[in-house]
């Protein structure tokens, strides 16, 4: 078949001509004047993406390489820290805590289900050894988005830091650092950033730089006060990844051109729009309540095979999508609508699971799913023009 091949999962995803035709230019040098200003004007608009007054750093490495920093940054081995979790990117905390050394409770939930602040707060009351909550924003094996704004309310007050790992969430729905007190906040370049992977960001609220200043690391690479001072210079420790940041110079003029209210409306309308059309085609959403801006899960009919669905939806559509980890794999479907991704792009996505399940023997849905996706999608951009976003609950 002669199909565009569409990346509809959760990273890597597509990248906007204008950012693709920056990437492909000729290398610069990354202690020369030029990268050093496109460098403060990164800066200036990662500030503004992440919501904070704090510097971002950029990082060459995966989004786990973020994760790995910020656990070795801030806490030294043999401190107590606990993992609020619900899924794949959850047991990564707990492995990469337990790795460096830290004294981990592991706060475990369902998958598909949401982290309960008050068992968060229950824990740290039972618990003041308890130094650090690490969590993720949104969840991306399950789709779920974890109510983070409430958790940093009970760590904020506390001697508690709150580590969030927004990879899946960062320019997909609000995360506004300082205003919710996230006191670490990162994210990786292939999910929201519609950028090519090796790209990671962090930032640490003020007290999360105390504690920073006061931990000895013991991993040469990833040090994060004196990437710090070089941030503060238009550079980076190493050298630096020049052609993601030249890029993502590129990428966050797109996001921030209309404002990142208007980035967020276009999410949340595209998630309205892939929950509508996937429940239309009689499939059950993975996450009932808390559910992530940038991917829609649902579970498949008992006896349709995931991995045959997918397989049918990208060769013969050309719409590649990302099933279930562990034991989920096979049993779920998890449609990424991040990154430069569009109204018809989830469209294309909805009809090709349509197609591949009627195959397999698992459609049951209603015939005008499309419509009815469309119909949502429209109303969804409606309702929020300028209105201040709902925090993840289907409006009634
Ligand atoms: C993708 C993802 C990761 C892993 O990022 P890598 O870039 O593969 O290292 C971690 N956490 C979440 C929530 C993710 O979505």
């Amino acid at each position: 078949m002669l199909n565009k091949l569409r990346l509809l999962t959760p990273g890597p995803t597509p990248l906007p001509e204008r950012v693709r035709l920056v990437l492909a230019q000729d290398m610069i040098h990354h202690r020369k004047a030029a990268f050093k200003d496109a460098m403060h004007e990164v800066q200036g608009k990662l500030r503004q993406l992440f919501g904070t007054d704090q510097p971002v750093l950029p990082l060459a490495a995966s989004g786990t390489g973020a994760m790995t920093a910020a656990a070795h940054g801030l806490f030294a081995p043999g401190e107590k820290v606990l993992v609020a979790e619900a899924g794949k990117f959850g047991q990564r905390w707990a492995e990469i805590t337990t790795t460096r050394g830290l004294e981990t409770v592991r706060l475990e939930f369902p998958w598909g289900q949401a982290v309960e602040p008050s068992a968060v707060a229950a824990a740290l009351d039972a618990d003041p050894a308890i130094k650090g909550v690490f969590i993720q924003l949104s969840e991306t094996s399950t789709g779920v988005l974890h109510p983070v704004e409430e958790v940093a309310r009970i760590t904020r007050d506390r001697d508690v830091l709150l580590v969030v790992d927004g990879i899946s969430a960062v320019g997909l729905s609000p995360c506004p650092m300082d205003a919710w007190g996230l006191d670490c906040l990162l994210t990786g370049s292939q999910k929201g950033l519609m950028l090519p992977p090796g790209l990671a960001l962090l930032a640490l609220s003020e007290r999360g730089w105390r504690k920073a200043e006061q931990t000895a690391s013991n991993c040469f690479y990833f040090n994060l006060p004196k990437e710090r001072a070089n941030v503060l210079k238009g550079q980076t420790l190493f050298t630096s990844p020049i052609n993601l940041l030249l890029g993502l110079n590129a990428s966050l003029d797109i996001l921030l051109e209309k404002g990142l209210e208007a980035v967020y409306a276009k999410q949340w309308a595209l998630t309205m729009l892939s929950r509508t059309g996937l429940a239309a085609l009689g499939l059950e959403l993975f996450a009932p309540s808390h559910f992530a801006w940038g991917i829609t899960s649902v579970r498949l009919p008992e006896g349709v095979d995931g991995v045959e669905v997918l397989r049918i939806a990208q060769e013969e559509h050309g719409v590649c999508m990302a099933g279930g980890q562990d034991h989920l794999k096979g049993r779920i479907v998890r449609l990424g609508h991040m990154g430069w991704v569009d109204w018809s792009d989830v469209l294309a996505g909805l009809y090709a699971l349509e197609q591949s399940l009627h195959r397999c023997g698992g459609y049951s849905g209603a015939r005008d799913y499309l419509e009815q996706a469309m119909a949502a999608y429209r109303l969804a951009l409606a309702g929020t023009a300028g209105q201040p976003l709902p925090d993840g609950r289907i409006r009634s």
